[in-house]
């Protein structure tokens, strides 16, 4: 039963949001169908356990350095290629520069033009160079091919994390500006409980437990260049640091009683985004498919 747990949690968030913000309609369709497929794929891999040796665990601890570099994570390609096309059919099904991209990714991909299994490991080890290629040999935006490869093997990464999670103390909280797992920028921020504030990574998934009042990507903490401006809707703020101009949304949870899945709530308050950026700030992790 609890395997379901997330992909109900989504289904239900996102016919809220429908509700509340039909504009969001299409974009939450293509998301739904995404986000359903990546927990569906959980169910199929099986990955082992990422082991971190005691003495450089203390050393990581002692330096609050991230627990493992991106490209250590380990990937199920079998999974993650099944998802890739799964994705492409998404996209194909979705709004006009995901169609293209979609359509001609799955062409290259059934020619062999692009290796799949190639695709995922460059994703991993951040290849620069052979996205700009194969974007540019596909005629697609590399921006929307990473988001596509990223999205393949989001489900290996989030196993991942939740197996390296086991080697953090959860009772401390983390004040870094990045993921303890892999260091990597927050997507989201989410108040709940009695206003304790979590931070969702951006790359892993990870969600850890950080203080109220920093800036997760500067660790700014004075609070006389923190502040934090609400939207039309009272759930959401937008958090705003002065130093390093950056900001990150944040849902309160403790003022809604709809099913919260937080990467749906980054993608369905693009608007903020927008309002955050007229003012000159910049989004402290990379935004996907603002198109
Ligand atoms: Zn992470
Ligand atoms: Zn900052």
């Amino acid at each position: 039963m609890a395997k379901n747990e997330t992909a109900e949690q989504i289904k239900k968030a996102v016919s809220a949001i429908k509700a509340l913000r039909p504009a969001y309609k299409d974009l939450l369709a293509f998301y739904e169908k995404l986000f359903l497929a990546q927990e569906a794929s959980k169910k199929h891999i099986h990955l082992q356990p990422i082991k971190i040796p005691e003495d450089l665990l203390s050393v990581k601890r002692k330096e609050k350095f991230p627990l493992i570099a991106r490209k250590d994570f380990t990937v199920d390609i079998k999974a993650s290629e099944a998802l890739l096309k799964e994705i492409c059919q998404f996209a194909c099904e979705a709004n006009e520069v995901l169609y293209q991209a979609g359509i001609k990714l799955m062409d290259a991909l059934d020619r062999g033009t692009v290796d799949a299994s190639a695709l995922l490991s460059k994703t991993l080890s951040e290849d620069d160079i052979y996205f700009d290629e194969t974007a540019k040999s596909l005629e697609i935006d590399k921006e929307v091919l990473l988001f596509m490869a990223h999205g393949s093997i989001r489900p290996s990464l989030s196993l991942c994390a939740g197996q390296l999670a086991t080697y953090i103390d959860k009772n401390t909280l983390w004040g870094k500006g990045y993921c303890p797992v892999c260091g990597s920028p927050p997507a989201i921020s989410i108040l709940r409980g009695e206003g304790e504030r979590f931070l969702f990574c951006s790359f892993c998934d990870h969600e850890w437990h950080s203080q109220r009042i920093y800036c997760p990507f500067c660790e700014n903490k004075d609070q006389k260049t923190l502040h934090y401006f609400f939207s039309e809707e009272e759930e959401y703020r937008v958090n705003v640091c002065d130093k390093c101009k950056r900001y990150i949304k944040t849902i309160d949870t403790r003022e809604i009683k709809r099913p919260v899945y937080p990467f749906l709530e980054q993608v369905a308050t693009l608007h903020l985004d927008m309002l955050a950026q007229n003012q000159g700030l910049q989004s402290g992790h990379p935004l996907w498919l603002q198109t």
